[in-house]
């Protein structure tokens, strides 16, 4: 078992024992020299369950039963209702209120406690504090946890897996969680491989955050990409990233709305403006040149209907 300080690839491959039976293989697909991990095919239709099982199966069956708790504009909350189902134990998750209709109602359908707050004013990490007094329950952040971190890794080390020979992953950059884990577990497979993140423009706090050394937090951002709105890296993948991630790429809003329709029309793939931030990067031409094998996860595939129409 690995020591709490030094994150690395062994945490990624304990998790990939812990959360199998919760977790789809999901399909690579190719197309010219990318090779698309489709985590929009998971269960609760992103890679997010992946950590949320890795986190929930390692707390002790007593503290269990005092049910979990998160935070969320979506994708975690979905994934840690869908996994405190399984288990039988109660989820309260704390959610903006302009979290997209469909990820609040998903949640909600999975019998979760949805507790809604105002993203511009509120603190959600406060408000699910005041919850865990209450009752005495656990928290599972959405990627500031070695355990969430080691769990979205698992992603990275199927694509590994089942495409041999890759020269470079792309991953999209919200916390930091998904990035921080692919990065180690890829970077313990092989040691050549290249890893690249991406961000939305307007949400470049990590982006700034590498450029400045320290962790910078920007204003509640105002991007498309509803899954990577958070204001800062965290304590712990920001070192992660720090070391392991070679350089993160900006996209503009219109990339990522671009890049949705192409992985739409020629993967037959719906994908969420967040997961289609690494596609973006990709696909217009952010990458250096000579890379011959090219990973990029597609990290969630949630959107709602009228996103669909307007697309
Ligand atoms: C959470 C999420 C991200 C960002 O993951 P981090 O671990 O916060 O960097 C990206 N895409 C989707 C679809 C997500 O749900």
């Amino acid at each position: 078992m690995s020591e709490a300080g030094d994150f690395s690839g062994a945490w990624v491959r304990e998790a990939a024992v812990r959360i199998q039976p919760l977790i789809y293989r999901t399909p690579v697909v190719q197309w010219g020299r990318f090779f698309f991990k489709c985590e929009n095919l998971q269960r609760g239709g992103a890679f997010k369950i992946r950590g949320a099982a890795n986190r929930i199966l390692s707390i002790p069956k007593q503290q269990l039963e005092r049910g979990v708790v998160a935070f969320s504009s979506g994708n975690h909350a979905q994934a840690t209702a869908i996994v405190a189902e399984h288990l039988g134990v109660q989820a309260a998750i704390v959610m903006p209120s302009d979290a997209p209709r469909a990820k609040v109602e998903a949640t909600r359908e999975r019998g979760a406690r949805i507790i809604s707050y105002d993203r511009l004013t509120e603190d959600r990490e406060q408000i699910a504090g005041r919850i865990l007094e209450e009752t005495g329950g656990t928290l599972v952040p959405p990627y500031n946890h070695h355990l969430i971190m080691a769990g979205a890794g698992t992603a990275a080390l199927e694509l590994i897996e089942d495409v041999p020979g890759l020269d470079a992953l792309v991953v999209c950059v919200g916390g930091g969680g998904f990035i921080s884990g692919c990065a180690a577990i890829a970077r313990e497979m092989n040691p050549a491989i290249r890893v690249f993140g991406a961000e939305p423009e307007r949400a470049n706090d990590v982006w700034q955050s590498v450029r400045a050394g320290r962790r910078i937090t920007i204003p509640p951002p105002d991007t498309i990409a509803d899954g990577l709105r958070t204001l800062s890296p965290g304590v712990l993948t920001f070192p992660v990233i720090q070391s392991l991630v070679e350089e993160i790429f900006l996209v503009s809003e219109e990339e990522i709305l671009e890049a949705m329709r192409r992985v739409l029309y020629r993967l037959k793939l719906l994908v969420e403006p967040s997961g289609a931030v690494s596609a973006a990067a990709a696909l217009f031409g952010k990458l250096p040149g000579g890379l011959k094998k090219v990973g990029v996860l597609l990290s969630g595939g949630n959107v709602d209907a009228e996103l669909i129409r307007n697309l």
